[in-house]
Formats: C-alpha cells, structure tokens, sequence
C-alpha cells in the first residue's frame, strides 16, 4: 500500500472553508509585492522537491515517470508566472462627467477547488495560481483517489511561507465533500475539473447561491489530417495526443480524421508507431504509457471494444500481470456514430474516421457535444486558418498536437465547460470589477 489518507466528511468542509475565511482579510490585504515574493518562494520550493513530488504523483496515479516530471515542472513554472500577476491586477479609467471613474479587480473571497485524479497537482496549480494571486483563499479538494501530492504541497507551501488558512486541503468523496463546497454560503466560485455530468450538478447546485463556476470538462477532440499534410511527422505523432497518460486526458486527439485519399499511407504509419509505444512500469524511465487508474475505469474503457460493429485495425502492446493495464488500440475505420467516436472514453482508444474533403472534416470535427481542444495537419496555410476558425473549440494548433501552455488560455466550447484557466485571462475568473467613482466637482 502506498498511503493512507483519513475520508473527511462535509464538517471538514465547514472548518476549512471557516479557516479560510478567517485568513481572507490579511491575505488579500497584504501588499502585492509580499505576496508576488510569496508565490514564487512556492515555486521555489516545489521545484526543490520536484523529484520527490513526481515519483509521489507517478505512483499515486500511474502516470510515467517522465510525464509527472513534466507535470511537477508545470505546477512550479504556474506559481512563477501568476508571482507576475498581484502587482500587475490593472484597472481603467473611463472619462465621465463630474468626476473620476476607475476600476479595481477584486478578490472574490473564498474558493474552492475541485480536481480530478489525473492531473492531479498540475490542474490543482492552474487553479491555485491565479486564485491566490488575485488575493482569495482557498480549499482544495483533490480527488479521492489521487490526494497524496495536494497534501504535500499544502506542506511546501506553508514552509515557503504561505499564511495558515490561505490554502486548506480536504481529501474527502465528491459526493459529500464536494457537494458541501457547491452548496456552502460561504465559498464565493467554485473552479471544477471533471467529467460532464458532475459539472453540470455543479452549475446546477452554484445556481442556489449564485456562485461563480468555472467549469472544464470532457473532450472528444478531432486530429484533422489532410492528404497534403508531413504525414509521416502527423502519424508518429498521433499516438502519444491520444494515449498519453493513459488516455486519460480531457485534451486527448481520440478522433483521428484522416482525408481518404492518404488513409492507408498514414495507417501504416501510425500502426509502426503504436505498436513501438513503450507501455510499462510508471518508474522504468524508458516507460511512455502505464496501466489505468483504478479497475471501474479499465472495465469502462474494455466496454467500448464490446460494442457491436467496432473494427479494431491494430494494438500496442501492455504488460500481464497486476495493474490495470490497457493496450493502445486503434478502431478503423469506425463510424461517426460509433459510441468510441461519440462518448469520452478516458482510455487509450482512437478512433480513426475517414472523409473526403475540407467541408466534410470540418462538419465530422464538429459533431460533437464537447468543444475542447484539437489539432489540424496540414502544409496549406490559409486553409489551416480556416479549418481553425471553423472548428469549435476552445483549444487548437496547427501541425502540432500540444494544447497546453502556462503562459495562454485554456478552456472549452459548448459542453466541454466555460470560464479560461491558465494565462493572463484566468485573473478574470478569480476576481471581481469593481466601478469607483470620485465626484470632483466643488
Ligand atoms: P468526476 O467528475 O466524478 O470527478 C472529478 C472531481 O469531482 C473529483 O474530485 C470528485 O471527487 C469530484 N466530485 C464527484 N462528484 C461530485 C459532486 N457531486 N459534487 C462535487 N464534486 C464531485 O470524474 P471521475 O473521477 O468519476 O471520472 C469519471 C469520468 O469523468 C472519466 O471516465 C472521464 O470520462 C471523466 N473525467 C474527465 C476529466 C477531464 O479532465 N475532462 C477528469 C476526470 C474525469 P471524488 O473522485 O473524490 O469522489
């Protein structure tokens, strides 16, 4: 067993979200400087201990070793960027009669936090960030499978200095403790990473109190690779934008829609590259795919190979033995209305569909409930613009499968959520625009 960590009820929930209150005055009252240096005091201590918190989070989630390292520098590289953000919370001023008007962002008060099991630090440190920044307090309730590294850096940041209080951990079941953060009066927004269907019980149960929500759900994104395309660059990089962490990724490309005339060419490529996909051992540093979260997710995912009429072109590889280990598997060709091609498996299955031409890809690419993210591969320039103006999503690159950067906003269309994290625009959703206004006239 690796750990053993206490269930906390719905009265942890009260007593942190009293110990954040509590902090609330002194936090968002302290000078921007002071907390600026305080942020990056946490950025510094995390990235001393960053091989002690990806080995924690690559055991405690069966991430690969290497991706949690990258994951851990992601967290530090967040509280670098948003130590930029107190002393730069910038207003207007609008000209009006008789007087001065001017803007100030407020703090919102107190937050919280709801994470899902895999990102679990990285996606909690993209909410932290920005929330403590803009002078709010926090409780954070990690997933209960996944808590062991929220519990270690609440520690790191109270030995870089960061007030009692400010941050507050609670490692308890969504449906008690999390509940009690959405219904409490006293948590002004909550941020919520997850599957579709809580977080539409999250906005439905915000609305009682009207809370802020920002909300980042579930994804089906479409790789779009046309004939002109590198298809040889496209096709090896297809597996890790779907199988990367398991599948376990609300970015992951798992429709990969190919022009038909380049279909077998760019099959035979990706099949020499799913089947050198190193799944393995999370430690073994050679390893870029491990098993499944937990037994309830590798029966969901096997689920959508049962399906009638599902073709399954070719799979990786994956150890025998215990973990809950999944092959890589690729469907093709598979239909739009497949249920592998519709639902968000969080599992390490693609589907690959074909089309004819730019029309037909663009209307596939958006026939979908989710809008999250997405890449397009191909050598036209202008017609790479207007397949990325056309698709419906929040998150798109060109000849690239990356969706992520500390540094730009992140966030869904349609049912894959709303509100940006990351960026300069994730301040929006944890502050407040306050109008002043100062008559002059004597
Ligand atoms: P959930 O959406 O259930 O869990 C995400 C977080 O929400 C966890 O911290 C969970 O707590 C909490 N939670 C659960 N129910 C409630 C509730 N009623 N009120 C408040 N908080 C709640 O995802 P699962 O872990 O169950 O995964 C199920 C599926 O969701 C996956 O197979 C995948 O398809 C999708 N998913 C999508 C993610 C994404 O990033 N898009 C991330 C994770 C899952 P706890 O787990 O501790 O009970």
């Amino acid at each position: 067993m690796l750990a053993e960590v206490p269930r906390a009820g719905a009265e942890a929930v009260d007593e942190a979200v009293a110990a954040a209150r509590a902090a609330l005055p002194a936090w968002r009252a302290l000078d921007p400087g002071a907390r600026a240096r305080l942020l990056a005091a946490i950025a510094a201590n995390v990235e001393e201990h960053l091989e002690e918190l990806a080995v924690l989070e690559a055991r405690n989630a069966g991430k690969a070793i290497g991706d949690a390292r990258g994951e851990i520098g992601m967290v530090l590289d967040t509280f670098r960027y948003y130590a930029g953000a107190p002393e730069r919370l910038l207003g207007d001023t609008i000209p009006v009669a008789g007087g001065h008007a001017f803007t100030v962002r407020e703090p919102l008060g107190v937050v919280g936090l709801i994470v899902p099991w895999n990102f679990p630090l990285t996606i909690a440190a993209w909410k932290l960030g920005p929330a403590l920044a803009a002078g709010n307090t926090v409780v954070l309730k990690p997933a209960e499978l996944t808590p062991l590294t929220a519990l270690r850096f609440a520690e790191l940041a109270a030995e870089a200095g960061l007030p009692q209080g400010v941050l507050n951990v609670v490692v308890g079941p969504g449906r008690t403790c999390g509940q009690r953060m959405v219904e409490h009066p006293d948590v002004a927004k909550i941020a919520f990473t997850g599957s579709t269907e809580v977080g539409r019980s999250i906005a439905a149960g915000a609305a009682q109190t009207i809370k802020r929500v920002t909300l980042e759900l579930g994804g089906k994104s479409a790789n779009v690779v046309f004939a002109d395309a590198d298809l040889q660059t496209a096709a090896q990089a297809a597996p890790l934008a779907v199988f990367g962490n398991a599948g376990q990724d609300c970015c992951a490309r798992s429709r990969i829609l190919v022009e038909q005339s380049a279909l077998d060419e760019f099959l035979a490529e990706l099949e020499s590259a799913v089947k050198s996909l190193r799944v393995g051992d999370p430690l073994d540093e050679a390893t870029q795919m491990g098993p499944l979260i937990s037994a309830g997710q590798r029966e969901t995912v096997a689920s959508f190979l049962d399906d009638e009429g599902v073709n399954v072109a070719f799979r990786g590889s994956a150890p025998e033995g215990p973990g809950y280990w999944f092959a890589p598997t690729i469907l093709c060709p598979a239909s739009p209305d497949d249920r592998a091609a519709r639902e968000e498996i969080f599992g390490p299955i693609a589907a690959v569909i074909p089309f004819r031409d730019e029309a037909e890809a663009i209307a596939l690419a958006n026939d979908t409930i989710y809008g999250l993210s997405g890449s397009i591969w191909t050598r036209d320039g202008a017609r790479a613009l207007r397949v990325a103006r056309a698709v419906e999503t929040g998150v798109l690159s060109i000849n690239s499968n990356s969706s992520v950067r500390v540094t730009t906003p992140f966030g869904g269309f349609k049912q894959s959520g709303y509100g940006r994290e990351l960026g300069p625009h994730a301040l929006d959703a944890y502050t407040e625009v306050k109008t002043i206004y100062y008559a002059t006239e004597a």
